[in-house]
């Protein structure tokens, strides 16, 4: 952090920086920060985009998001509870609010706010696509929901992000489901301080969805994932 690197064709690389659903995600032509709490404006500052899921603590630091705007004019998009209260610090006409159905753009990326099975205000999941096709979905804090798994037929998701400890009712079995509903190509256990819950989730997952991919992240590092073929 931050990424130097440019992710290779029908590639994204991203980062985990928190013990939350801090992601920095980069494309070929863009980097998104989805989540920013616990990490530095400085080590955001190529950001083009930063996306809020909700107003919980561990999602939304308003000062930080201040400080990032600052260093870089970014786009900012975010669930509507979050997007009024961001509206004492950013310019209104920076804010685009998310929410499930509608579409918005950073250049050629495409982020669909999805629904959020959380208790917050309005909370969303950002289903994003790659200007060259690489899915991801960021799953916040949500539970499993019955129509992942129309997401998931949809999109033909490569990487999604599934909570797995931390948020009320979030376990390994339930990080777990939401991979079983979304079938992707990888699935990345997040959302936790206790490495145990990681690899419990790992475990469900090589048991019942062998050929599925399973990437327990190190905080801070560099990872790369590839379209499906
Ligand atoms: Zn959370």
């Amino acid at each position: 952090m931050p990424i130097q690197n440019i992710p290779e064709k029908n590639a994204i690389l991203f980062v985990w920086f928190n013990h939350y659903a801090g992601i920095l995600l980069k494309t070929p032509s863009k980097t998104l920060v989805i989540d920013p709490v616990d990490v530095k404006a400085r080590q955001l500052q190529n950001s083009d985009a930063v996306l809020i899921t909700h107003e919980h603590y561990d999602h939304l630091d308003q000062r930080l998001i201040a400080e990032i705007y600052k260093k870089t004019s970014c786009q900012i998009i975010a669930d509507l509870a979050s997007a009024k209260s961001l509206k004492n610090t950013i310019p209104p006409e920076r804010i685009q609010n998310a929410y499930p159905g509608t579409e918005i753009k950073v250049g050629e990326v495409s982020i669909k706010p999805e629904k959020c099975q959380h208790p917050a205000q309005n909370p969303v999941t950002y289903l994003i696509t790659s200007e060259d096709g690489v899915k991801i979905f960021h799953t916040a804090d949500s539970q499993p929901y019955p129509e992942m798994v129309q997401i998931g037929e949809k999109e033909k998701i490569d990487l999604v992000f599934c909570t797995v400890g931390i948020a009320p009712k979030a376990t390994p079995e339930t990080g777990f489901e939401i991979a079983r509903l979304t079938k992707p190509q990888v699935a990345v256990p997040y959302h936790t301080n206790n490495p145990a819950e990681q690899k419990r989730f790992a475990e469900i997952l090589k048991t019942n969805m062998p050929r599925t991919g399973c990437l327990i992240p190190e905080q801070n590092k560099i990872y790369q994932v590839t379209k499906r073929r």
